[in-house]
């Protein structure tokens, strides 16, 4: 029933977006980001957690980034999460009672997936929303300018990006 209905708004171009944020909770984390690739000498990350809503769409309240879970996530250069970080994470969510409703990272230059983006995500369950920002998140990026994919299991996605803010809202 859930997914017929989706479908039938799907084509009256009424369906819920799947991700919401908050513009203020956005552009801070986005310029939160940004800082902490150290002007561009490494990625930064975040998860994103918040809330479900009943019309299955996600709502982002917070970001909690992957260098305060774990101080070497981004040692490398790249973002690398160690599972011995995870228990913190939990912790938090249980703390605010928030879940993981999806992950950012950001790249040096475009925001396609690399091999290793597609080969670990960050939460490997279908239905989980990876976004990537393109340039470090330099000048603000928001939906229609970043990277929207979906996890669906066994290695695959959907790329979502082209949607834009109908996927992703940034706004209210
Ligand atoms: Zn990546």
């Amino acid at each position: 029933m859930h997914s017929f209905l989706s479908t039938l708004l799907g084509w009256l171009g009424l369906a819920p977006p799947r991700l919401r944020c908050r513009a203020a909770i956005w552009d801070e984390g986005v310029q939160e980001l940004a800082r902490r690739t150290l002007g561009g000498r490494r990625e930064s990350g975040a998860y994103l957690l918040g809330r479900h809503r009943s019309d299955g769409s996600r709502d982002v309240l917070d970001f909690i980034y992957y260098d305060d879970i774990d101080p070497e996530a981004l040692s490398t250069g790249i973002v690398t999460i160690r599972q011995t970080a995870l228990p913190r994470l939990w912790e938090i969510c249980r703390q605010r009672g928030y879940g993981v409703v999806a992950d950012v990272h950001v790249h040096p230059g475009g925001y396609g997936q690399s091999e290793s983006d597609m080969a670990n995500p960050v939460m490997p369950r279908a239905g989980h929303i990876a976004l990537i920002l393109p340039h470090f998140a330099r000048n603000g990026p928001r939906p229609g300018a970043i990277g929207i994919f979906e996890f669906l299991g066994n290695g695959q996605w959907a790329v979502h990006s082209g949607k834009g803010r109908k996927f992703f809202q940034v706004g209210g």
